[in-house]
């Protein structure tokens, strides 16, 4: 049965959960439901982390909660659940879920599981033991079912169940316990470990927008780097991102990709924001150039083998991670722009530096320096000469050819 841990053992206090949360609970309960901030923010509370959002979770159905709430809008097709807004907080508002009925396809994957539940079956639907712990702010104590608090504490993510069926009923999972692993400094315990090299071709089953979603997630964590070493340990970069596979394998791609990886997690940890287009234009360069080159060699002119390439390989990962289109676009504007630094002579610098995706394209150009694929010369070049004034970039000009 459940555990009831008061305030001196997990440590939060009611001050710490942000009070657009606190005033859903309070008022749920007000009306006599049963209501808690649940799983990440708990979790990442008593880990010393600062939430990046407070969920509730609670006995009142999505109706129900609409209506005790001005400002509520009720989301989600299949499984209802309801945003309410106070100000400019958002909190996500879940009705507990069984998963007694849960529908699955022919390899074990949860296809359905939209029945209410009760708080103890909530809590076993969800993945892990730390993912699992209810906070009441009105009582502060962690209501907590399978030893999340103590597993914590130990350094641990634990698997709630049998780890291979939980995976096979929702393959992400397995890149949930190695993206949440590495953000909170956990140990993978054995059991939910070990199946995963066996089991990660199950990944395949997944939805490219979820597959991709969750990449999105690990790769601006905060710790990218830790994350791709981990996965690669586990078996788990083959066929996820099938170029990310051929990219680790290079010297020169995989120098770049670590570089611009290690980068994001600086900038994630400094708090600015990260471009997903910049991010996965740097995933995939490695298989643009050698793509690129093959055209080249069989007599394509540079520019259209340069648009060819980049339409192969952004085709060739939809199959698997659904980039959106917006994404799509940015990734190539950075990647259309790499030829254009080339060109030292005449008009061309100024025009390439007023274009809006000059920002980005250089940075880029910075990495691909600092791996060693173009020389530090040109990077430089464009350093000074975005540094100068009119008259000496008028004196770094090239000859026209
Ligand atoms: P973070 O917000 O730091 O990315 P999180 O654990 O809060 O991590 P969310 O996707 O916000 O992740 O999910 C909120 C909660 O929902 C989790 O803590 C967990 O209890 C549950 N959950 C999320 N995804 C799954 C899943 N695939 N299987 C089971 N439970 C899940
Ligand atoms: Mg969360």
């Amino acid at each position: 049965g459940p555990v009831s841990i008061p305030r001196d053992q997990h440590g939060i206090s009611r001050e710490q959960i942000l009070p657009a949360a606190r005033k859903v609970c309070d008022a749920l309960q007000a009306e006599g439901y049963q209501a808690y901030v649940v799983g990440g923010a708990v979790r990442d509370l008593i880990a010393g982390i600062e939430p990046k959002d407070f969920d509730v979770a609670t006995s009142a159905t999505p109706e129900q909660v609409t209506e005790v709430f001005r400002r509520a809008r009720m989301i989600g097709r299949r499984f209802k659940i309801v945003h309410v807004m106070f100000g400019r907080d958002v909190i996500e508002v879940t009705t507990f879920r069984g998963d007694s009925e849960a529908v699955t396809d022919e390899h074990g994957r949860i296809l359905h599981d939209n029945v209410f539940g009760t708080m103890e079956e909530d809590a076993a639907r969800r993945d892990f033991t730390v993912n699992a712990l209810y906070y009441d702010p009105t009582t502060e104590t962690v209501i907590d079912f399978h030893h999340g608090v103590a597993d914590l504490k130990q350094k641990t993510l634990r698997m709630i169940g049998d780890a291979p069926r939980r995976y096979r009923e929702d393959p992400v999972r397995m890149l949930r316990a190695v993206r949440l692993g590495a953000k909170l400094g956990l140990i993978i315990d054995p059991a939910a470990r070990e199946p995963i090299r066996s089991m990660s071709s199950l990944l395949e089953n997944v939805p490219p927008a979820r597959l991709f979603d969750e990449m999105l997630k690990l790769l601006t964590s905060g710790h990218a780097v830790r994350c791709v070493r981990q996965l690669r340990e586990e078996g788990l970069h083959h066929g996820l991102l099938p170029l990310l596979d051929v990219i680790l394998e290079q010297p020169m791609g995989e120098r770049f990709v670590m570089l611009s990886l290690e980068r994001t997690d600086e900038r994630v940890r400094e708090g600015k924001s990260i471009s997903p287009g910049f991010l996965f234009a740097t995933l995939l360069w490695h298989e643009v150039l050698a793509d690129w080159e093959k055209r080249k060699q069989a007599g394509e002119a540079a520019i259209p083998a340069l648009f060819d390439a980049m339409g192969s390989v952004l085709d060739q990962q939809a199959e698997k991670l659904a980039i959106t289109r917006r994404i799509a676009t940015d990734i190539k504007d950075i990647w259309l722009l790499q030829p254009r630094f080339e060109q030292r002579a005449g008009k061309r610098p100024y025009r390439l530096l007023e274009l809006p995706r000059f920002r980005a394209a250089y940075d880029f150009l910075l990495l691909r320096a600092g791996s060693g694929e173009v020389e530090q010369e040109l990077a430089d070049w464009w350093t000074d000469f975005a540094a100068a004034d009119g008259p000496q970039r008028e004196a770094m000009l090239r000859p026209e050819e």
